[in-house]
């Protein structure tokens, strides 16, 4: 996989002392010691896990131009688009926390945040020929209801199954849902409000808008909002969830998707 232009990513699965003991199996004449392998593999611009892809874009641009500027009054222009930048960011974490108390305190209330998890490749076995094969993405999509203490809902499939795009995202939606809520008798009020990052290729979209339209037709719920984090600014509770499961994978064997840590 490829981050940047220049530095290029191996599976999250792989270390050097790994690397190199693939390197012998494959090589079982070489002499090499580990210490000239890890020099030469220094040198090479690799690393090892999935490049970074929460930093912010903006953030990183007006640093640059902050280093880059030599007066004083471009200087303070720049300081003060950084300050509302992380001011709008903030704003979104506050927002989400005092509308999960909000949800706690009422029952017709309901806040969730949905994220989709980096992809996870199985099998994840260390036989040598697994890294120079293809495997099977999983993809899995965490719905996690806020001011509650039910665990997070995984909406989990793979490639052969379907995509990860909008049309996944609003039927994991619609399954939650249905199997979460009866439609609303009598008139009654139910507000949901989902916050999510601003991906426009998953959550930002017509397709969503119309799940929400839907929702609302068949009774679930009488008024959905949807809110987005700032770009860039978006760590949301699933991701918590992602990092358990993360560890979990590290020190698991998984033969077939259905085998993923939950
Ligand atoms: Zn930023």
């Amino acid at each position: 996989m490829k981050g940047d232009v220049e530095r290029e990513y191996l599976s999250p699965d792989l270390n050097l002392l790994r690397m190199f003991r693939l390197y012998k199996e494959n090589n079982p004449a070489s002499t090499a010691k580990f210490w000239l392998y890890r020099d030469i593999f220094k040198q090479q611009n690799l690393s090892f896990g999935q490049p970074r892809s929460d930093t912010c874009a903006k953030c990183d641009a007006l640093f640059s131009k902050l280093v880059a500027t030599t007066t004083d009054g471009e200087r303070l222009k720049i300081t003060a688009k950084s300050e509302l930048h992380h001011r709008k960011a903030e704003k979104a974490y506050t927002q989400l926390q005092a509308e999960t108390e909000w949800a706690k305190a009422n029952d017709d209330c309901h806040v969730i945040c949905i994220d989709m998890q980096g992809v996870v490749y199985t099998p994840n076995l260390a036989h040598s020929n697994v890294y120079y094969q293809r495997q099977l993405a999983n993809y899995n999509l965490c719905i996690q209801e806020m001011g509650t203490d039910k665990p997070p809902t995984m909406c989990l499939w793979h490639e052969g199954i379907a995509h990860r795009g909008s049309i996944e995202v609003a039927s994991c939606l619609l399954k939650w849902a249905e199997t979460s809520f009866a439609p609303l008798v009598q008139a009654k009020e139910r507000k949901l409000i989902i916050y999510s990052d601003r991906c426009c290729g998953q959550n930002n979209n017509w397709r969503v808008l119309n799940l929400m339209a839907l929702l609302v037709s068949r009774g679930y719920f009488s008024q959905i909002e949807q809110k987005f984090m700032v770009s860039g600014h978006s760590f949301l509770p699933c991701d918590r969830s992602f990092a358990t499961l993360d560890k979990r994978r590290k020190v698991s064997t998984l033969h077939t998707p259905a085998m993923s840590p939950r």
